[in-house]
């Protein structure tokens, strides 16, 4: 299995299916992989799509099995799809998934935003940092510095706690 869920690049061929991307488009993926049609889809959750992880998907989260949505480079039990890191990437769903990236935007600048900032980002809220407190973060791994830029770009845009 090739690891990596989390990457970016340029479609090198697409599928007849697929019509909202074409070759030569800059794409960054998110690492669930979704079908967008399915009811989870629907309502904005492409993490527990019903329909991308077929053999191991169910609604009581057993730890080997009823899992989610299938994942970019996980194991087995969230579909078995190969990951990112590679030269090239199948991408199943491309319809859905995949984000068009602007020519006025860099690698970096986009790059995390399909999984490390979001985390990030979410932790933050999962806090319920509301402004003024005093926060240590555990563990500053590329997550943890995600969610400290989170706080401090909130203080700086702002001047306050937003
Ligand atoms: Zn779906």
């Amino acid at each position: 299995m090739v690891m990596g869920h989390e990457f970016m690049g340029i479609v090198e061929e697409t599928g007849p299916q697929v019509t909202e991307l074409k070759k030569g488009d800059r794409v960054v993926v998110p690492f669930p992989i979704a079908c967008g049609g399915c009811f989870f889809c629907g309502h904005g959750l492409p993490g527990h799509c019903e329909n991308s992880n077929p053999e191991k998907y169910g609604p009581e989260g057993g730890i080997l099995t009823e899992k989610g949505g299938a994942l970019f480079g996980y194991t087995d039990i969230y579909g078995g799809y190969d990951g990112g890191q590679a030269q090239y990437v199948r991408v199943p769903y491309a319809n859905f998934g995949p984000r068009k990236v602007r020519s006025d935007f860099t690698d970096e600048q986009v790059l995390f935003l399909t999984d490390i900032f979001p985390t990030g980002y979410t932790a933050v809220g999962w806090g319920e940092i509301k402004g003024g407190e005093t926060v240590a973060v555990f563990g500053c791994g590329p997550v943890g510095i995600d969610g400290t830029e989170v706080c401090v770009g909130a203080r700086s845009a702002t001047g306050h706690w937003t």
